[in-house]
């Protein structure tokens, strides 16, 4: 498959943010025709059904930001995979930087919730990406090697072929600090590499997109580089306006 093949995927990270006011002033912020690119919301686990049932009829899915590793049993407060497929999520965002960092999510932990979230059905948005204390320090390619290695170890390389994979450069999570469009695409290139050189099936044809501060403003410049196929968009995701204007971007 070549790169013009693959369709753009961009996904919105709300975070910890919303309210039910605020989903239905986004639906209402949000344009008659929907641009056609793979759209997902992944809003906070106990606003999914509101989203859903408000963006109904739209060409839009739907995500959660994070899942549990087991099925079910007791693990107060944690929801599993399975719970975020039967809500009609289709995707899960797996080893975002903040879970890492926040919440201990080791390597492991992340392939165990990755392969979680294949085992119900969902398509993992896979997290990787290195902090400017390892970019200084010309380690980036490794770290994100590494990050994908766990996976591969835990689940086999095959399973890579059923993901997202979204770059994520720590430093520029939240910060408004962007990668350039060079950087960006640099380490995008890298990953594919490292997929065809694991022989991962098709691995021309698994996106990876770009996360960190992308904004309408650098939008199309990231989108222009050739294994960049998309974002995985935080703050700027809050505004339907200005989330709708990355996904015309990436069209
Ligand atoms: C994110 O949370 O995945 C993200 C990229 O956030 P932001 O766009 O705010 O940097």
């Amino acid at each position: 498959m070549t790169e013009s093949r693959r369709r753009a995927f961009v996904a919105a990270n709300w975070k910890m943010h919303g309210t039910r006011r605020m989903v239905l002033d986004y639906a209402s912020d949000w344009p008659e025709t929907t641009p056609q690119v793979d759209i997902v919301l992944c809003p906070p686990w106990g606003y999914l059904g509101h989203v859903r049932s408000v963006f109904d009829g739209k060409d839009i899915r739907f995500g959660v930001q994070h899942t549990e590793i087991e099925p079910h049993g007791a693990f107060t407060g944690e929801h599993a995979a399975e719970m975020a497929r039967d809500l009609g999520a289709e995707f899960a965002i797996v080893g975002h930087s903040e879970r890492r960092r926040l919440f201990g999510e080791t390597d492991e932990v992340v392939a165990g919730k990755f392969a979680a979230a294949l085992r119900a059905g969902l398509t993992p948005i896979l997290c990787v990406g290195e902090t400017l204390d390892e970019r200084r320090q010309g380690a980036a390619e490794t770290v994100v090697a590494t990050q994908l290695d766990a996976i591969i170890d835990q689940c086999g390389a095959s399973m890579l072929t059923d993901c997202v994979i979204a770059y994520e450069p720590v430093w520029a999570i939240g910060t408004g600090e962007t990668a350039t469009p060079a950087e960006a695409q640099e380490m995008h290139a890298a990953i594919r590499a490292k997929l065809v050189r694991q022989g991962v099936a098709q691995a021309e044809g698994v996106r990876i997109v770009y996360g960190g501060s992308v904004k309408v403003a650098n939008a199309p410049e990231l989108f222009a580089e050739p294994d960049i196929d998309g974002a995985l968009v935080g703050g700027a995701s809050l505004d339907a306006v200005e989330f709708a204007e990355i996904c015309c971007a990436a069209a």
